[in-house]
């Protein structure tokens, strides 16, 4: 079984429980809507040796990105977060310096965007350090933008251009150091401000962030709502130094995916500029089924070895 082929036989053992009125699995946070008000919540896992090595990454650097990760859930919500609680397994042999670095980048990120640490547990683990963070956001229900919305006739939007993180992977493994792309790797920046901003607007429909790259994500959207897509993959924008792959297939850039009603591209785009100084791009529309990729109007396949034209 793969990942979403357990998260879906999880979904089965368990759909026959009471929701108790939370909308649950399958979004990027579940949603509790409490009369005009709405509550979500999102957790995310890191595991050393899996999603990082203690030789390579900095304690203070993994603070930041185990916070991240989840700020940047419920941001793909439309609203803001609020509180987390942290729950830390670690190992005997864990020095005290590396989990106090960690509570720095882990701190420094919660105080930029006004989160409250307000529990969590602390274990020891026999396997490796082991990292749990939940977030909490809240906000109007009105705000709150699914993945289940994407309606035919949409246009497909990026929230700021992607790749960067794929290309600072590769320059680390170049054996690089330091770059605004391997800084973007490292630290990834939640789109805290533009999610809730993105939220408040009527015209977006779906929304969600972008973790395992835009063309595994995009498919969450098309699945939750039934449809379809074209995608221009040249008009991907582009961080600087990347490849095509990485803005189309590479993961961890955590910028925004959304639709929007086409009637109201223009003054959504013009007023995200004013906004946020930076381009909300279209790269495609969704359509009744299918997933279409073209390049300069020819049509595309991608796979993660490479890219070719047929
Ligand atoms: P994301 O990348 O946005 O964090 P995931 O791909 O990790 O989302 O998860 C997809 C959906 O499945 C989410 O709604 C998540 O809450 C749910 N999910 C993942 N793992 C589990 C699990 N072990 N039990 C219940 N729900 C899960
Ligand atoms: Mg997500």
């Amino acid at each position: 079984m793969n990942e979403f082929e357990l998260i879906a036989a999880i979904n089965r053992y368990t759909s026959h429980l009471p929701d108790n009125g939370f909308e649950g699995i399958g979004d990027d946070c579940a949603v509790l809507p409490l009369g005009d008000e709405a509550l979500v919540f999102t957790t995310d896992a890191l595991s050393e040796g899996v999603h990082f090595l203690t030789a390579t990454t900095s304690a203070i650097d993994l603070g930041h990105k185990a916070l991240a990760v989840n700020l940047s859930d419920v941001a793909a919500m439309g609203v803001r977060p609020v509180a987390v609680l942290l729950t830390l397994s670690l190992p005997r042999e864990v020095e005290e310096h590396w989990v106090l670095d960690f509570m720095v980048g882990f701190a420094e990120l919660a105080q930029h965007y006004g989160v409250a640490l307000i529990g969590g547990d602390t274990t020891r683990s026999e396997g490796g350090i082991q990292i749990s963070v939940t977030a909490i956001g809240r906000g109007p229900l009105r705000h709150i933008k699914r993945r289940s919305a994407a309606q035919v006739g949409d246009i497909i939007l990026v929230s700021d251009r992607l790749g960067g993180s794929a290309a600072g992977l590769r320059q680390l493994w170049e054996g690089k150091v330091q770059s605004p792309e391997i800084e973007q790797h490292r630290r990834p920046m939640p789109e805290v401000e533009v999610g809730a901003w993105l939220g408040a607007r009527e015209e977006v429909h779906a929304m969600m962030d972008l973790s395992d790259g835009l063309k595994s994500d995009l498919r969450h959207i098309l699945n939750a709502s039934q449809v379809g897509a074209e995608v221009q993959v040249n008009n991907i924008p582009r961080a600087a130094n990347t490849t095509l792959g990485d803005c189309w297939c590479g993961g961890e850039d955590y910028k925004l995916l959304l639709t929007a009603d086409p009637r109201q591209a223009g003054i959504l785009c013009e007023e995200f500029e004013a906004q946020f100084g930076r381009n909300l791009a279209v790269i495609g529309h969704i359509t009744e089924q299918g997933l279409r990729w073209f390049d300069h109007h020819q049509e595309v396949s991608c796979d993660y070895e490479g890219f070719s034209h047929f």
